[in-house]
């Protein structure tokens, strides 16, 4: 679908009853992750005949659809999920919103779903991270999660693309990710269901995918697990990722070596700023296939030193222990390794303005 040149013609309607400021400060000493949402959300609406419009930052408040709007029956709809950090001198800045914003459209023409233009998704995070700035927290690893969505909203049965969506971004504050501190978790190896095909959707950041990935983290559960890893879908050998995050090997000699992107794994914002970030710190970054023999054998004669999962929202997660059908491994000493730490101190101490933006990553917003 095509782009749609028109500038962004923003209306910021205020609400009328927002939180008192010790309300706000109950709220933000302990948010917990995608519990706790801000007074203000921003929406814009698409049609077929005249593209994007009605760009508002509006109260935050519920989404009235008619029950046959396409995307309740055919699961029309993707979404993006970024933070906003207080810098040291109390401004507010995101972290590579662009490449969400690219990602979101290429997500979005993977659905058949209207391109979002790129200055449109900024605009629209910034004016509501800008209205909604008393919501940053700060200290420690406390960020502000954006989270935009879109919908295919036509009021229809018929299977086709929606000629009408819905753009929606929320913003949720957000404590560590992990209350009590780093803890490696624990992986369960599933051998019975794969989360992205050749030709499917997994390069894109689409809802089905995170439904379709539920029930193997179930299985995880099951089998005394945190979270789920696939194997890719053909030869069921290569390691992809997980349910939501993208992974990291770390082996005795320094090298690191992630998966590579083969269409079947989400291009993660995280993932790309630590092969950057890990050259910068000296060591050698490999992007190629991983097999899944090369994992499980690694980790059990010290070939592989450390494993960890990277993403928005958690930053950095230690793998401790793969766990499979029959058998399990543990990395190292299953404790949380030297170059793990390093790499997420390291991004954090970026994001968060301790240490200089020497990429221009850092989008400065209000
Ligand atoms: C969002 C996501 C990631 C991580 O991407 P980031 O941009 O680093 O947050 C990894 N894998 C999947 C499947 C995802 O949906």
């Amino acid at each position: 679908m095509t782009m749609d040149a028109a500038p962004l013609d923003l209306v910021v309607e205020l609400t009328s009853t927002p939180r008192d400021t010790a309300e706000r400060a109950a709220l933000l000493a302990e948010p917990g992750f995608g519990k706790v949402f801000t007074d203000h959300m921003a929406t814009a609406t698409w049609t077929a005949a005249d593209g994007w419009g009605g760009a508002t930052v509006r109260p935050y408040g519920p989404l009235t659809l008619d029950p046959a709007t396409s995307f309740l029956h055919y699961g029309q709809a993707i979404f993006e999920g970024f933070k906003a950090y207080r810098q040291p001198d109390g401004s507010v800045a995101t972290f590579r919103p662009e490449l969400n914003a690219a990602r979101f459209q290429r997500s979005a023409s993977r659905l058949a779903l209207p391109e979002l233009p790129v200055d449109w998704f900024v605009g629209l995070a910034d004016a509501l991270i800008t209205t909604d700035r008393d919501w940053v927290p700060s200290g420690g690893e406390a960020s502000l999660y954006l989270r935009p969505f879109m919908l295919g909203t036509e009021v229809a049965l018929g299977v086709k693309p929606s000629g009408e969506a819905l753009f929606v971004l929320i913003a949720s504050p957000a404590g560590a990710y992990f209350a009590g501190g780093l803890k490696p978790v624990t992986i369960w190896l599933t051998e019975e269901y794969v989360r992205a095909a050749p030709g499917g959707t997994g390069g894109a950041k689409c809802a089905g995918n995170y439904a379709a990935s539920l029930i193997a983290q179930q299985e995880a559960i099951a089998n005394g697990c945190d979270q789920v890893a696939f194997v890719d879908a053909v030869e069921r050998r290569w390691v992809e990722e997980l349910g939501g995050m993208n992974l990291f090997f770390v082996h005795d000699d320094g090298s690191i070596v992630t998966p590579e992107l083969t269409g079947t794994i989400l291009e993660g914002v995280t993932r790309d700023a630590l092969i950057t970030l890990a050259g910068e710190l000296g060591h050698k970054v490999d992007e190629r296939r991983v097999d899944v023999a090369e994992w499980r054998d690694g980790v059990a004669s010290g070939r592989v030193a450390e494993v960890f999962a990277c993403g928005t929202a958690a930053v950095i997660t230690p793998v401790g222990t793969l766990r499979w059908r029959g058998g399990e491994a543990v990395t190292g000493d299953g404790g949380t390794g030297p170059v793990t730490t390093k790499l997420r101190e390291a991004l954090l101490d970026l994001q968060q303005g301790r240490t200089p933006d020497t990429h221009g990553w850092l989008h400065s917003v209000c």
